[in-house]
């Protein structure tokens, strides 16, 4: 890999939908590697399929960008000096660069109409434009200059394609794949310019990658299969020299191994697979995000980041800091990477764990908010966090193994002790709220103490009576500990569940 000139990567999506988890993982590596090298980080927006175009799509991107904290240099917002940065506006600097080709003999004109091919492709299913049968069709190579010259005169739609050579074989050295050939023969004349002037992506993508000054692609392995065809173009537009270099990253595969994971394995298996809830307008069918799902951007981006790619050691929590630091092509996998939700769980585990409460807390509001709990006391839910945060996959999860913490218990989980439930329990209690009466230090390790001491003195064994407690004040068998739970809840309130829970069992 060379590094001879500034890094400028870019991330190229069409917005044509939702950014799947493989999209955003493209966005990563360019990003990782942009910062690793202190380059910059372009995003532009590949929109010349007007028949894909979906208005909301460029939005979404940004707005998942930042999400994901991937922050860039130049975008249709953010304009550098090689804007602009939506092909749709860029329209006019394609046609001479087409026309180039043609002048040079790598492309020509094709008169053929949209019916005439689809005819063909009917009488011959594996029908390719090629250098097999281009001289039976309708373009300016079978036909004659003049005839050529009067259908242009005359306006005849036609489109633009390149002109693939026979038996020659196109090399070059991708920084995962290393060495990697494709035959000519294999490659179809691949159309550059459309009918209504638009490029094709092939030839908008080689002609932005040259004029944005890109360095270095990064982008998925899907798009291999169109590299020769862009590496035809950069030789015939004279660009060879400033060519960039290529890294096409591995698939995210389904769980089980077998193929590309897609949108509709996520609906499937019950995950998603788009970064954030995407909602088609047309058929009005919301697909789940990550984001909307619980996931922490950190945890989201360090599980993308180690989907394909590790530092070498056994390392699997990286910061984003830490991933700009570490991030080298040389220990991204060839081979493609299996997608394992439970792991991704586990990620967002370890982040929720990680993050400190105050950043959290926002986030925690929210969740209370939703189930009408608005409760302002920072203290209190920072220390309730505290006692919960290990028990948590998603910030939702904290509603769940919290709630008791802003609201006395509706019913109670009494089922397995109510059997064996008697007189002494029911005074045990009773003596207990007595005695919490007169707690001078309202602390957990105090009221542990009292709690056993008095266990003991009833003759019952503390395993009876825990259980019992940790029901009066939670409602059913979960929850940290219950002395703790005790100390936060405080004295008025564990006095009142006691009394209350107490008619119960
Ligand atoms: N517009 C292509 C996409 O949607 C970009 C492919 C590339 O990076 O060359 O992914």
């Amino acid at each position: 890999m060379s590094l001879q000139k500034k890094v400028r990567v870019r991330f190229a999506p069409s917005p044509t939908g939702g950014l799947h988890l493989g999209g955003v993982r493209t966005a990563l590596f360019n990003y990782l590697f942009a910062r690793h090298h202190e380059g910059d980080f372009i995003l532009r927006i590949e929109d010349t399929d007007q028949t894909r175009f979906v208005e909301v799509a460029e939005e979404y991107i940004t707005e998942c960008l930042e999400w994901c904290g991937i922050k860039v240099d130049e975008s249709p917002l953010k304009p550098g000096k090689y804007g602009p940065y939506r092909q749709s506006e860029r329209k006019p600097s394609y046609r001479k660069y087409a026309e180039q080709l043609i002048k040079d003999g790598y492309a020509y004109y094709a008169f053929d109409t949209a019916e005439e091919l689809a005819e063909r492709r009917v009488n011959e299913p594996n029908f390719r434009y090629s250098h097999e049968n281009r001289m039976s069709l309708r373009n300016s190579l079978s036909l004659s200059e003049e005839e050529t010259a009067k259908l242009l005169a005359e306006g005849h739609a036609h489109t633009i394609r390149i002109k693939v050579p026979e038996g020659e074989l196109v090399v070059f050295d991708d920084m995962i794949r290393e060495r990697v050939s494709f035959e000519t023969n294999l490659v179809d004349d691949k159309v550059l310019l459309k009918a209504d002037g638009m490029p094709t992506y092939h030839l908008a993508v080689v002609v932005d990658d040259h004029a944005m000054e890109i360095s270095h692609v990064f982008r998925g392995e899907e798009w291999l299969p169109s590299a020769p065809v862009h590496i035809l173009l950069w030789k015939y537009l004279g660009w060879e020299q400033e060519m960039p270099e290529w890294a096409h990253l591995p698939l995210i595969l389904k769980p089980d191994g077998n193929g590309k994971l897609s949108k509709r394995d996520g609906d499937r298996l019950g995950f998603p697979v788009y970064a954030m809830n995407w909602k088609d307008a047309k058929t009005q069918e919301l697909t789940k995000g990550f984001r909307e799902m619980g996931f922490l951007p950190e945890a989201f981006v360090n599980m993308l980041a180690v989907l394909g790619w590790n530092d070498g050691t056994d390392q699997e929590i990286f910061s984003m800091k830490e991933l700009i630091a570490k991030f080298s092509v040389d220990r991204i996998n060839k081979a493609g990477a299996k997608f394992d939700f439970e792991k991704a769980k586990w990620f967002n585990h370890e982040w929720i764990k990680k993050t400190n409460n105050t950043n959290l807390l926002p986030e925690i509001k929210m969740v209370l908010a939703d189930h009408d709990i608005r409760n302002n006391d920072e203290d209190y839910l920072d220390k309730v966090l505290s006692l919960v945060k290990e028990r948590m996959v998603f910030v939702e999860d904290f509603w769940g193994q919290a709630s008791f913490f802003f609201h006395t218990p509706e019913s109670y989980d009494i089922d397995a002790v109510k059997p064996k439930w008697n007189e002494n329990k029911t005074r045990f209690f009773q003596n207990l709220i007595t005695d919490l009466h007169e707690v001078g230090v309202w602390d957990a390790v105090t009221i542990e103490e009292l709690f056993k001491k008095k266990v003991t003195e009833s003759g019952m064994k503390v395993g009876e009576l825990m259980m019992p407690y940790r029901i009066m004040l939670v409602g059913g068998k979960f929850g940290p500990d219950v002395f703790k739970i005790t100390e936060l809840l405080g004295r008025e309130e564990v006095v009142l569940r006691i009394n209350r829970a107490l008619v119960h069992f």
